[in-house]
């Protein structure tokens, strides 16, 4: 069964709850970057971590350049930025997932005024025109962030698919 877009862009506003549902479990302060992938600090240290616990959140992992350990993990330059990567996605991914909600929660109340006079009313061509116009736009901007989507996850077939 073909969904049509508003069920994908709905599908893809369940993601981002379910996401923030697994978000609210996880530890609830930001998450430092590991001093390894900073280029400011000397100590190399591997450890995310968070206010409130003396351990750390996780650690990163890299091989060495040389050495037994060379290419069971990811290279240092991949490692450093691994590092950063998880520190900033921790504010960073819920963030995105609110803000998507409410994009995805306006488009969809857009699209469901009843009258689309007040939006036709600043554009010459007239009414019709103008209301044709303004669904089309509501259109590309849903088609734009489902193409986004599925460019990462791949296309949206079903209703129940998780991430
Ligand atoms: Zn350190």
């Amino acid at each position: 069964m073909k969904l049509t877009n508003e069920q994908k862009l709905t599908r893809i506003r369940d993601y981002c709850v379910d996401f923030l549902e697994r978000e609210k479990e996880v530890t609830n302060r930001p998450w430092s970057i590991p001093h390894y992938s900073r280029d400011d600090i000397s100590c190399n240290c591997k450890y995310v971590l968070a206010d409130g616990y003396c351990g750390a959140v996780c650690t990163i992992h890299h091989s060495e350049e040389r050495g037994a350990e060379h290419g069971d993990n990811p290279p240092p330059s991949e490692a450093k930025a691994n590092g950063t990567f998880i520190a900033s996605s921790r504010t960073f991914a819920p963030c995105a997932a609110e803000m998507f909600i409410g994009i995805v929660d306006s488009l969809i109340q857009m699209s469901e005024r009843p009258s689309i006079t007040h939006y036709s009313q600043d554009l010459r061509d007239g009414f019709s025109i103008g209301g044709e116009f303004y669904r089309e736009y509501l259109a590309g901007i849903k088609e734009s962030i489902i193409a986004r989507w599925e460019a990462h996850h791949g296309e949206i077939t079903r209703q129940e698919e998780k991430v």
